[in-house]
């Protein structure tokens, strides 16, 4: 490891101060991701900036029944909050699922959402990744890809993003508010994150020196919700496939119809994918496997796949398929 300058901050003036004002200096939250790039050399700031002293801890609920989580909240209270547990479980459900006891107890909403692709490559300073080292070129092409992405890839990055929180708040429709040189900014959660076109190198909007302040979510809508996690091991495993979704069906006339729904894969792209084009064929259809399966059809049909991970689009589709039925009460004996 390098040596770096450490500085501790109380404010969120100090730490976007004291970021902005230095190229290579970094925040450090929980530091549950950060510390690993520090001592692989992945990373090698000149100064560190400690944000995990912010007073940013707070669940609040919000004058329009919405809910503000403050980006110093660790996962694991996230996790268990009443409120999250009782209005968004998909939420809750998708915390669990991620990480570790001790590491959700460290890891911080703000750092959740800015940790970075577990891509075997990225994480090996002596193979070629252009999300490292811009213009090195892309070891994943060519090498294992089984947690690699199957949509909105490009011949330079064809990693996935790693957060489960991610996607649950993608399929929330969550407001990412964030502090910076020039003021506050409100980012809708959809439009944080990118797809790697030809810079893979940043992973998302924010400029140098912007700092995650808190995350909101919409008031509670009385739809139905879960995530539902594919991976090889049943803990401490990164996602395969995952799937956030929401379904709020009107049973009041003779057939029930689905009003709204929110669908959000991870484990299948560079950022949450939010599946518009199946929520699209969903609404206002009957809730029914041959519904959900087409709509899956359709989300996937821009898929592509890279040798290694062909699997991902059929996994993609049960897990789609499986979340709707759970939430719209179709027996697993229906299933195919
Ligand atoms: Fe690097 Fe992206 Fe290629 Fe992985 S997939 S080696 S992160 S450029």
């Amino acid at each position: 490891m390098k040596p770096f300058e450490y500085q501790r901050v109380s404010d969120p003036n100090d730490a976007v101060a004291a970021v902005a004002g230095n190229p290579k200096a970094k925040f450090l939250a929980g530091g549950t991701n950060l510390v690993d790039h520090l001592k692989l050399g992945i990373t090698t700031p000149e100064l560190l900036v400690d944000i995990s002293r912010l007073d940013l801890t707070e669940v609040e609920e919000l004058e329009n029944q919405g809910l503000r989580l403050g980006a110093m909240v660790r996962n694991s209270d996230a996790a268990a909050h009443p409120l999250i547990r009782r209005n968004y479980p998909v939420l809750s459900r998708a915390l669990l699922s991620g990480a570790s006891g001790q590491l959700r107890n460290a890891a911080t909403t703000g750092g959740n959402l800015l940790q970075r692709t577990r891509c075997v490559y990225f994480q090996d300073l002596s193979t070629a990744c252009n999300k490292r080292e811009p213009g090195s070129g892309c070891s994943a092409l060519d090498g294992y890809t089984r947690y690699h992405a199957i949509l909105g890839a490009s011949p330079h990055c064809i990693a996935t993003h790693p957060s489960d929180m991610a996607v649950a708040l993608t399929a929330l429709n969550a407001t990412v508010v964030v502090w910076g040189p020039d003021g506050e900014r409100r980012i809708p959660i959809s439009k944080l994150y990118r797809l790697p076109e030809d810079h893979p190198e940043r992973d998302t909007v924010l400029e140098h020196g912007e700092l995650i302040t808190a995350v909101e979510l919409p008031p509670p809508s009385g739809a139905r919700s879960t995530y539902r996690k594919i991976r090889d091991r049943a803990s401490y495993a990164f996602a395969l496939v995952s799937v956030a979704a929401l379904v709020d069906v009107d049973d009041s006339g003779p057939t029930p119809l689905i009003r709204d729904v929110a669908i959000a894969l991870g484990g299948v792209a560079h950022k949450p994918w939010r599946a518009e084009r199946a929520e699209a064929i969903l609404r206002g259809s009957e809730p029914s496997l041959e519904a959900f399966r087409r709509a899956a059809d359709a989300e996937l049909q821009g898929a592509e796949p890279v040798a290694g991970n062909a699997f991902k689009v059929q996994m993609a589709r049960g897990a789609i398929t499986t979340v709707l039925a759970e939430l719209t009460d179709l027996q697993e004996a229906d299933h195919e």
